[in-house]
Order: C-alpha cells, then structure tokens, then sequence
C-alpha cells in the first residue's frame, strides 16, 4: 500500500473542501487547504491551513509545493497565476475546465464548440450592444456578467423595455444576455473522468429560491431515455474537450430538449445526495481520480431529498432531529444533517444541508407540511 501519507492539496476550504477532506482522510491521506477565511469550514478538518488570499502566489505555490497532487473547490483563482503553477505542480484536472468556466461567455462557446446545446447569447458590454442582443433574442432575456457571477448575482431579467435601464450599471463591464429558456426543469449531472473511465451519478433536479439551490431531488422524474441522453451529451462533452477530474453540468430541460447552463470542475452543491444516497460519492470519487485509483460506478440507494440549510434555514435542524427517529422507526426514513460550523447564519448563507433518504418530493412536501410546519 502506498497510500498512506500522499498529500492532497485544496484551494479554498468551503463546505465542499470540507466533505472532500472527510474522504480524503478515508484513504489515509492528507489535506492542505488554503483559504483567505481563518475559520472556513476546512479549518476545522485540514491536516494543514493555510491562511492566505487567492492573489497571494507565494501562498499558493506553498500549498502545491506541499502536495502530491492539487485540486480546487474555489473557481476564481486568477488564470496567469494557475498557469504557471500548473507548469511546475501536480494539478491534476489540469487548468482548462477551470478557465473556461472563469468566463459565461467563453464557457457557452465552449459547450457548443464541444457537442452541447446553450440557450442563444450575445456578448454584451455597451449600450448598443444590449439593443443589438434585445432586437436579437427578444424579451424576456437575461442579462449576466460574464465574469464572478454566482447564485444569481449580477443578473438582470428583462421582461420588457422598462428593464433595460437596469442594465446600465454594468455597462463598461463585460456580460451576455442570453435568451430566456421557460424551462420544465432544471437538472446537473456530475461526472468523474480518469484516463480508463467516465463515471456519472444519477441526475438530479434542482429547485432554486432567489437563485440559490434549496432542494435537490433524486430521481429527477425525467424519462430514463432523456436522463441517458443527458448523460451521455456530458460524457461526450469532457471527451470532446480533453475534461479529466470531476465535473458537474447544471442542464435547463424544456420537453425533450435540454440546455447547457453552467458547469463547475468542482465537487457541487446539487451532489451532497451522493453521500448518503448513492453507493459512492461524488466526494470519493475525486478523491480516487487524485490518487490515482480506479473509479467506481455509482448507483442509487433510495430516492433522496436534499434540502440546503440557507441563514436562519437553521431553526429547521432540530426539527429534523426530532422527526428523524419517528420517520427512521415507522417508515425507514432518515434525515442527516450536516452543519458547516460557519459562525454567522447571515441571510441566504449556506449554513449546512440535510439529506432525507428513502423519501419522494411529494413526501418531503408532506413533511415539511405535517412535521415541520406545525411544530
Ligand atoms: P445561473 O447563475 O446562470 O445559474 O442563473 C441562476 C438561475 O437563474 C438559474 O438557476 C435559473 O433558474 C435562472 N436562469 C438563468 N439563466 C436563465 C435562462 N437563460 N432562462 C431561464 N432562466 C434562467
């Protein structure tokens, strides 16, 4: 054996470096985390933390330095900095899915370029630009930043011509507008690729409120033939565009039709289900493609809900705790919570998540309703 001891550097210590360092030290290995927040969620687990902001090189190459092999959980690490520590480190999903996804504008041309369907955008910067995108596209569209945004932010939707005004704060600054998809439904599929095997976990689908994942609920509810062809568009897609590592593709499906929204060469949000729901996780997996170990196909347990424990979402967790034990006896049912040890529950911050396993979305409505509510 010699795995013990092979150190897996990290940049950024969120939740998701947080649940990766969990399975990392499954494999006898260790962390080195860096992150410019002192109590990050990794402070508590990584072997090693390193204080230090994503412009400090030095800060950077120390943790490369120290690691057999590097990934990153954080997507905005300035592009010149990781070329050139990937010319002289172990970065093993190499840098390009991270920069393509740096930029919306370069990540959508990327995707049609690679085999997969985007909603219509124009690249947006000026005034006449977004007139040119609107007579384009039509209303409703959307515009976006190309660059930082997350979870909703710097978006505008415009509906009709009154909304254009609110566009002009960002003009100066690139951004697309992207035509407006009315959607059933939005989905991600995460994917692990090493240089034998692309595996992929089951399809999840995603509700958002203000723009930040809530729930994800497994199985989607889409057709098994349309969840195969999604699946494979995503496997094709990495194929296509050299993709080693872990990806995950967040999809918009309108009919048999499904859209490239966005992708994260990261663990993801939409996949903490794999945890308890599947026979590996998406935490595991990466782990395994790190250190160099054959992949393993995951497979569904039961039908999960995973519920996001956003700010004052907090108060629910002893409500789930009280719950768990009645459902887990009577119906096999079970909650597990997961807190991020985050000390400020400010509004909309992901605080922690509880995945319930072996329930539907119209159970979880149920619950929420009969157990939690009228608490
Ligand atoms: P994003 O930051 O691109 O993931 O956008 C945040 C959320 O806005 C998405 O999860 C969708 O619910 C919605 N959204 C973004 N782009 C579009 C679009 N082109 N059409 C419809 N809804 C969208």
């Amino acid at each position: 054996m010699t795995l013990s001891f092979k150190w897996i550097g990290i940049l950024g210590g969120g939740q998701l470096g947080m649940m990766l360092v969990e399975e990392i030290h499954s494999f006898g290995a260790k962390a080195v985390v860096l992150d410019p927040d002192k109590d990050a969620p990794c402070s508590r687990v990584a072997d090693e933390f390193i204080t230090a902001s994503f412009d400090d090189f030095d800060a950077l190459e120390a943790l490369c330095k120290k690691s057999d092999v590097v990934t990153y959980e954080f997507e905005n690490v300035k592009a010149d900095y990781l070329v050139d520590l990937d010319a002289r480190y172990n970065i093993k999903q190499g840098i390009r899915p991270l920069f393509d996804s740096q930029d919306r504008l370069r990540e959508k041309e990327n995707a049609n370029a690679h085999g997969l369907c985007t909603a219509r955008f124009v690249s947006c910067t000026t005034k006449t630009d977004l007139d040119r995108a609107v007579e384009e596209l039509g209303y409703p569209c959307i515009y976006k930043t190309r660059t930082l945004g997350y979870d909703g932010h710097g978006q505008v939707l415009i509906k009709s011509e009154q909304d254009l005004a609110k566009v002009e704060p960002y003009f100066g600054t690139p951004g697309v507008v992207e035509e407006f998809i009315d959607f059933d439904c939005e989905v991600s599929v995460i994917a692990v690729r090493s240089k034998d095997a692309t595996i992929t976990f089951p399809i999840s689908r995603n509700i958002h409120r203000n723009g930040i994942l809530d729930l994800s609920i497994v199985p989607s509810g889409l057709e098994e033939s349309l969840e195969a062809e999604i699946k494979a568009a995503t496997v094709r897609f990495m194929e296509r565009a050299g993709y080693l590592g872990i990806l995950c593709i967040e999809y918009f499906v309108k009919g048999s039709s499904f859209y490239f929204n966005e992708m994260a060469p990261r663990p993801h949000n939409s996949g903490h289900y794999t945890i308890e729901g599947c026979s590996t996780n998406q935490y595991r997996e990466l782990t395994r493609f790190l250190l160099g170990l054959p992949l393993e196909e995951p497979k569904l347990l039961s039908p999960c809900v995973m519920k996001n424990l956003l700010g004052k979402d907090l108060w629910m967790v002893p409500k789930y705790e009280e719950v768990v034990e009645k459902k887990r006896l009577q119906e096999g049912q079970s909650a597990y919570i997961h807190l991020y040890g985050k000390k400020e529950p400010r509004p909309l911050r992901k605080m922690g998540h509880v995945t319930l396993t072996n329930m539907t979305e119209d159970q979880f409505v149920q619950f929420v309703k009969t157990e939690l509510e009228s608490r």
